[in-house]
């Protein structure tokens, strides 16, 4: 899952760039999904789900022919990530907003980091140009990173990866080799690289405590994903 972010300031054609990108994307056969960041509430006042909210519930999820998960809190860019992989197997995620996220951007207007892939007057923007933004999309953003600093991806560091990505001297191919990493562990929100014996070990010991445990009586009936949290702020 690829990830590449919109960015600009206000009025500057984000929402236009997002869905030309998301309809290329979808025509060439991609499956894409979009996280937007926004300071508005997203539930409608008055309707059942908002009074949940309204009545003191952390977590609302409104479900029928579409489902909606309402947290009434501001989400880590990374975990919101992983709650879509949890949920739909995507190509592409293009994210609106988020400017100072760690991923490959375009921007529409004259914002730039060292993770902006190009700056765009969307006003200027013809059908072959947003051709030509998808292929630089395709050939240079990459996916979820645990900057472990590991070397596997071929690079010194994950800046190194994320530089040789960004200016497309890295070939299409080259991905970050965590991030399909299916155990990883984090210590106070750094994460720290395993051999693949303590990942193996890792993941059979907890898998079999896991196993052990009653957990279908708490409606867990598959074990897709196991997070563990030790909070040891008292030591
Ligand atoms: S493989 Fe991933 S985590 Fe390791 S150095 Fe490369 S980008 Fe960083």
């Amino acid at each position: 899952m690829r990830i590449i972010g919109i960015v600009g300031t206000k009025n500057t054609g984000k929402t236009v760039l997002v869905t030309n990108i998301v309809k290329k994307l979808v025509e060439r056969g991609f499956d894409v999904g979009t996280v937007k960041h926004t300071t508005e509430g997203f539930d409608i006042e008055d309707r059942d789900t908002w009074k949940h909210k309204e009545a003191g519930a952390q977590v609302v999820v409104g479900s029928g022919d579409e489902t909606f998960l309402n947290i009434g809190e501001t989400m880590e860019l990374d975990l919101i990530f992983n709650l879509m992989k949890y949920v739909k197997e995507l190509d592409f995620v293009v994210v609106e907003g988020f400017k100072h996220s760690r991923y490959a951007k375009i921007s529409t207007s004259d914002y730039k980091d060292d993770l902006t892939i190009k700056n765009v007057d969307v006003r200027d923007l013809k059908p072959a140009d947003i051709e030509s933004l998808v292929d630089m999309i395709e050939n240079r953003s990459f996916g979820i990173y645990q900057s472990l600093n590991c070397k596997k991806c071929g690079f010194e560091s994950c800046d190194a990866f994320q530089k040789a990505k960004i200016s497309g001297d890295a070939s299409k191919d080259v991905k970050c080799e965590t991030e399909d990493d299916n155990v990883v562990l984090k210590v106070d929100g750094f994460a720290i690289p395993m051999n693949p014996f303590v990942k193996s070990l890792v993941k059979n010991v907890v898998r079999g405590m896991v196993d052990s445990l009653r957990k279908d009586e708490y409606g867990a009936h598959e074990t897709k994903r196991i997070e563990l949290l030790i909070n040891d702020e008292d030591n």
